[in-house]
């Protein structure tokens, strides 16, 4: 097993006052929030390496750790969480369940290769939350008081396996074009042409090839959520070589979805993508895969995180979600609706058509 270096371990203090630097969000610095101080986070020059899958998958198997990491796991949704800094009192990210610092665990794990920083500060989150908030209708009061309570908004580096490898499928199946018929049929008026659509099949066979580039699986696995598809878009191109020092003042998650695994999902996205290639090649208006073969070769991993804000409270006994993409501030949310706010529009509503249905009279 390769031996690397603990960066976790590195203690992140102020060369100036002593305090604890935290990573500045749009920068590649570390920052004293008390005194001002800014250190620079050094850049790794070469890229960051694509590590060979098979190796992992069979030599080193699914305990294949290159790292330890301190966790606290959610008793109540079973999230994996990591805080880089010695915070004083501690929620879980997902649910706001209360986390306690005795609990720390330390657990193997495979370091991430890469990462996205944080290009948004929690201020610059808060705002846009503010923003959504005072602009949906039927929001109960509530919910204001929850996006802008600090406590409850954190910034999670979530984790994601992706994928490379060349894909080579052969195919068989059917071409099928359109064509039309001329059909008499019967009206109220006697008879009339119709233009009827038909297909003409023809057996069609081949193969296709090409490189699959970065296919992401979601490593987090908990009980009910999982990040909103509609904000789950970030820019790879700005993936930077991991250094822990970005973690600092996040909260980052672990893995719980097994790189075995995660390879088995990318897998079925992989078949998605040879079949779209496949009905490309095959050509015409429609077409019909009834055998493909499809493999991979030379494929790579990395483990990598990526940036996102989220905001958890409990209403009325059910929970509810904000995220906010902490590299391009894309959110999604959801919330309840205030009985009363929509009770008292109903009722607003209905006086309104009766005093026009009593002045109409
Ligand atoms: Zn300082
Ligand atoms: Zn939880």
């Amino acid at each position: 097993m390769q031996e690397e270096k603990l960066n976790s371990e590195h203690k992140k203090a102020c060369a100036n006052c002593g305090a604890e630097l935290k990573f500045k969000p749009g920068s590649h610095q570390l920052k004293c929030e008390y005194c001002g101080y800014e250190e620079f986070i050094e850049q790794n020059k070469s890229s960051f390496e694509e590590l060979e899958l098979q190796h992992y998958l069979k030599v080193v198997g699914e305990n294949a750790y290159t790292n330890t990491i301190d966790l606290l796991n959610c008793k109540h949704c079973g999230a994996n969480q990591h805080v880089e800094e010695n915070y004083k009192s501690l929620s879980c990210v997902y649910c706001g369940e209360p986390l306690i610092r005795e609990d720390i665990e330390k657990e193997g794990w495979i370091l991430p290769g890469a990462l996205v920083p944080f290009q948004l500060d929690a201020k610059k989150a808060r705002g846009i939350f503010k923003n959504w908030v005072s602009s949906i209708w039927f929001a109960p009061s509530n919910l204001k008081r929850a996006a802008l309570d600090p406590e409850g908004l954190h910034g999670l580096y979530v984790p994601y396996w992706t994928f490379d490898a060349n894909l080579y499928a052969a195919y068989q199946g059917q071409r099928g074009d359109y064509y039309y018929e001329n059909r008499r049929v019967r009206t109220k008026n006697g008879y009339r042409n119709q233009r009827v659509q038909k297909t003409r099949w023809s057996q069609a066979s081949g193969s296709v090839k090409g490189f699959v580039d970065d296919i992401l699986i979601n490593a987090s696995q908990k009980k009910r959520r999982d990040i909103p598809s509609k904000i789950a878009f970030w820019d790879t191109n700005k993936l930077v070589t991991f250094n822990s020092k970005y973690l600092s003042g996040f909260v980052t998650e672990k893995y719980t979805i097994s790189l075995k695994e995660g390879h088995h999902q990318s897998f079925q996205e992989a078949k998605h993508i040879a079949h779209n290639w496949i009905r490309r090649d095959i050509g015409g208006d429609t077409q019909r895969i009834s055998h493909s073969d499809i493999k991979l070769s030379d494929e790579t991993f990395k483990h990598i995180l990526l940036p996102v804000y989220i905001s958890s409270y409990r209403y009325n006994g059910k929970e509810y979600h904000f995220y906010i993409n902490g590299q391009t501030g894309a959110l999604s949310g959801t919330r309840p609706y205030s009985f009363w706010k929509i009770f008292f529009l109903v009722l607003f509503i209905i006086v309104i058509i009766a005093v026009i249905a009593i002045f109409a009279e």
